[in-house]
């Protein structure tokens, strides 16, 4: 079992990567649009990784012991396009029917310079089609109404989602418990990366769930952690 499923409140749970090799948090907003189709997936991971764990056959299994099935999930929501978080985003679209969305920048960078990231990382780049572009501002996903944050600097068309009635924030690989996201890929600029904390530093953020884990930890809980967490990671530009 190399997912932690952490049912967080009543819309979100959480699948928190424990394996030995690279892979992304997959978070999965619950029961949020009409239809026989009500769930929402931010960051699905990786199909395998690069020492050979089968990442998303593990991630289904999870998520089934969750009673959630890959058909029920309608749309994807990828914070980024490294294929750590998107790979495997193709299997949802083309094998179980869901929508993808991503941001316009990170599409524009996953079908140019981002090319060289994948080859950097010996990786394929990841096959999908998004059915619609993520803009900075609302986005209405069924019953629930979350914003979107264009957060760049780790990668250009990076975004964070927020959600204020739960007060939650996912941020991808922007900002983790007691670090932030590298910018020595392609398409990286710590002075985006700096300004997009900022920005996010100045939500009521309760819960923060990031891309990864780090030493400290996989989700920041708590209005004060959160904010100590954001006090802190700015020692890391000076
Ligand atoms: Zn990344």
């Amino acid at each position: 079992m190399s997912y932690q499923s952490v049912k967080l409140l009543d819309g979100i749970h959480c699948y928190l990567w424990q394996g030995f090799g690279n892979n992304c948090h997959s978070y999965l907003l619950r029961d949020l649009l009409p239809g026989d189709r009500p769930h929402v997936l931010v960051d699905p991971g990786h199909v395998v990784n690069h020492l050979g764990e089968r990442c998303l056959d593990l991630l289904l299994d999870a998520m089934a012991r969750d009673g959630v099935s890959p058909p029920s999930i309608g749309l994807v929501v990828n914070t980024h396009a490294h294929p750590d978080h998107c790979e495997a985003t193709a299997f949802f679209t083309q094998e179980a029917g869901a929508l993808a969305a991503l941001s316009r920048a990170e599409e524009r960078h996953r079908t140019t310079a981002g090319q060289t990231v994948y080859r950097a990382l010996g990786l394929a780049a990841p096959e999908f089609t998004p059915f619609f572009y993520l803009e900075d501002g609302e986005l209405q996903l069924g019953r629930a109404v979350l914003r979107v944050l264009l957060t760049p600097g780790h990668s250009p068309g990076s975004v964070c989602l927020y959600w204020p009635e739960l007060r939650v924030l996912i941020t991808g690989d922007v900002i983790f418990y007691g670090s932030v996201g590298r910018v020595d890929l392609p398409g990286g600029s710590l002075a985006a990366l700096k300004e997009s904390i900022e920005r996010l530093a100045g939500l009521d953020v309760e819960y923060l769930l990031p891309g990864h884990s780090t030493e400290y930890g996989a989700i920041v809980r708590g209005r004060e952690e959160v904010e100590s967490n954001f006090h802190s990671v700015r020692w890391l530009f000076y």
